[in-house]
């Protein structure tokens, strides 16, 4: 047998058999259904004694290879695509807890997942309880007898915080929880949260994976028990993925990792620059030195990737003032795209949450978000240099 690939090798050459044609890239199989070669055929595939594609609902080609992809790329077992990465989280959940559970989440997490747990969950008795990623103690604290899930972002969105996940994932196995990580800001090529004991990953294909703006996509990897559980969840409520984005994402991540070097080789240094700039309070980036973590960044992620949070000297005035001077930046409710992006969390994404919560989860009035894109760095710098002066 051949040698056991490189992972870019992977998610370059990781696709469907050819068909009669002979393609070299693969086509795209906009069906919503598949016919039987006869009845019987057609019963076993319904009853699950034989593999196969009925409906699209369930699974189609172009979203079982996006899926195989990503289960290579991030060691795991089995996974489920999705419509969006809110609808991998949602489904994730939905699928695997019961009236009664209770859920363990870090306090920096990403808006729309905190307003799962706030609204959604709790209206079918599902509780939940906020943790300070950076005492340890706490998580042992808040733990209970009916914890069954433990749900992380790291690095987080926004506050670029990490976690332990070798040391949470020793606390879940543990406590018998499963150990769930949103791996959207990391991706698959910098970090693999299962080697460090998680029990499943989520992506928001949307941001890094597609890394062009264009589809929306969710994708959930991890051990088969589990994910055999949400793909029947899925099944029967129907957040699938569709064909046609599932074909643009798998393509997408052929170039995953070349644009993960440079988004984490730009953002590096638009941080060093910012950590200069007089006018700028204070900055996190997982790869800067000055970062709290920077050892634990070192440990389990390969880059620092490309987001970079900052506080602006000012405040919410200042930062707004920043935002509209930008010229070539987008102002724009993304990230990990090939343009560079800033964002004001605290007036958008977290503006749900509440004046406590935000504080707690590190989105301060004057925090500012960059996703630093593939753009030259000398002109993206330029770009923020001039809006620093513009914003006086
Ligand atoms: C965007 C995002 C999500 C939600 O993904 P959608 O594709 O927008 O539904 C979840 N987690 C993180 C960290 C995100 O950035």
């Amino acid at each position: 047998m051949a040698k056991k690939k490189h992972k870019d090798t992977i998610a370059v050459r990781t696709q469907l058999n050819k068909t009669e044609f002979n393609e070299h890239s693969v086509p795209l199989y906009l069906t919503s259904s598949f016919v039987f070669d006869d009845a019987e055929t057609m019963r076993a595939m319904f009853a699950d004694e034989k593999p196969g594609n009925i409906y699209s609902r369930f699974s189609n080609p172009n979203t079982a290879e996006l899926v195989e992809k990503i289960c290579l790329l991030e060691n795991a077992e089995a996974g489920v695509a999705m419509a969006s990465g809110m609808a991998t989280v949602f489904t994730t959940f939905a699928a695997l807890l019961k009236s009664g559970d209770h859920v363990l989440c870090c306090n920096s997490v990403f808006g729309a997942t905190h307003t799962v747990l706030e609204k959604n969950l709790s209206k079918f008795g599902i509780s939940h309880t906020y943790v300070d990623i950076h005492k340890p103690n706490e998580w042992s604290k808040a733990i209970r007898s009916n914890t069954k899930i433990i749900f992380v972002e790291t690095p987080s969105n926004p506050a670029i915080d990490l976690i332990d996940l070798e040391w949470l994932g020793k606390f879940s196995a543990k406590n018998k929880t499963i150990l769930i990580v949103d791996n959207c800001f990391a991706t698959s090529v910098l970090q693999q949260p299962i080697d460090f004991g998680a029990d499943l990953v989520i992506h928001s294909a949307t941001k890094y994976l597609d890394g062009q703006g264009r589809v929306l996509g969710g994708i959930v990897v991890g051990k088969k028990n589990l994910i055999d559980e949400i793909r029947a969840f899925a099944r029967s409520t129907g957040p699938s993925l569709s064909p046609f984005n599932a074909w643009i994402l798998s393509k997408s991540i052929e170039t995953l990792s070349v644009r993960m070097d440079r988004h984490s080789s730009n953002a590096l240094k638009v941080a060093e620059y910012l950590e200069k700039h007089p006018d700028v309070e204070s900055v996190k980036y997982p790869f800067l030195k000055s970062h709290p973590q920077y050892k634990l960044a070192k440990k389990q992620m390969t880059q620092g990737g490309g987001m970079i949070a900052f506080l602006i000297k000012g405040g919410l005035k200042r930062g707004k003032k920043f935002l509209d001077a930008l010229e070539m930046a987008s102002m724009t409710a993304n990230l990990g795209d090939t343009r560079t992006i800033v964002s004001h969390p605290a007036s958008t994404t977290h503006a749900k949450l509440t004046e406590k919560d935000r504080v707690d989860s590190g989105v301060l009035p004057g925090l500012i978000r960059i996703s630093a894109g593939l753009e030259h760095i000398d002109d993206i710098i330029a770009d923020l240099d001039q809006a620093f002066k513009k914003s006086k």
